[in-house]
């Protein structure tokens, strides 16, 4: 293992959970699924501060503003500005991180005039399998939000998920069409499945997730992050950490949007067991 290897951790808030109306079959927050999951419109102001300075505290790096919906609008945009307001006030020396579905560039500069520093949005799979986990928007309204982003200047976040059925040539696909957006950070997911669900199981093992990772660094070099994000305790279990090893150089820190994580306390004190470096402040 690379001990000298430095490792960024991300957190994220969900601002806004539960209350889409589109239908990805592998997302808990779609009202279409009726998961047993929290939903509710707008997290208190005061919450959310809280939380970044938690996170802070836990010693991520970057702070992600989550809604659930199929995108920005008037109000949901002018929520995520407040929020990202009263974050930057604080001084926390965070990178604040937007990710909240499509967006056009007149949007993304409203965001990025309100402190915001990223904007994630993910391709989630390849363009030639995406109408088959998700029939209420395009793939392409998906890249063409990427490319809003990069156009701004906010730094871009793009990933994707595993798992779901898609093909290796599919897995291929994606990442190639996430390089030709030239992201800052990669997050890649591995399907969590939840009964409530139209995929019932996670279609890659972990061999072929160890895989993934190395497969994403070599095809995306440019990129300062690959992140594993949702799925990392399911998928790599007790080798979870062994990530480091095949190019992931960020996790999520404590829980993800509607499952938990490990406690930030055991993934800080198992890193720096293992002789990581945290990168805490930020880049
Ligand atoms: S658009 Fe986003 S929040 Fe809505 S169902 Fe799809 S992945 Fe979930």
């Amino acid at each position: 293992m690379n001990k000298n290897k430095e490792i960024f951790l991300c957190a994220i808030c969900n601002i806004e959970s539960g209350t889409c109306g589109e239908d990805c079959k592998f997302c808990t927050q779609s009202v279409k699924y009726k998961a047993d999951i929290q939903r509710y419109k707008k997290k208190a102001i005061e919450q959310i501060v809280k939380e970044a300075k938690k996170a802070k505290e836990n010693s991520a790096n970057g702070f992600c503003l989550v809604t659930a919906g199929r995108g920005l609008n008037p109000k949901r945009l002018e929520f995520v500005c407040e929020a990202a307001r009263a974050v930057k006030k604080e001084n926390l020396g965070l990178i604040l991180i937007a990710c909240n579905g499509t967006a056009s560039v007149e949007q993304l500069e409203t965001l990025k005039e309100a402190g915001i520093d990223a904007y994630n949005h993910n391709l989630e799979t390849a363009q030639d399998f995406y109408s088959q986990i998700v029939t209420t928007h395009t793939w392409e309204e998906r890249y063409k939000t990427c490319q809003n982003v990069n156009k701004v200047g906010l730094r871009l976040v793009c990933g994707g998920i595993f798992g779901l059925g898609e093909t290796q040539e599919q897995r291929v696909s994606m990442l190639k069409s996430i390089a030709s957006l030239n992201p800052m950070n990669v997050p890649l997911n591995f399907f969590h499945p939840n009964e409530a669900l139209p995929l019932v199981e996670n279609s890659i093992d972990r061999k072929q997730a160890f895989e993934l990772i190395e497969l994403a660094r070599k095809m995306i070099p440019n990129a300062m992050k690959i992140m594993v994000a949702g799925g990392r305790e399911l998928m790599f279990g007790e080798e979870q950490y062994k990530i480091f090893d095949k190019g992931a150089n960020a996790f999520v820190i404590g829980d993800y949007l509607t499952t938990q994580g490990k406690t930030p306390k055991d993934d800080i004190e198992e890193l720096e067991k293992l002789g990581f470096k945290i990168r805490r402040e930020r880049d």
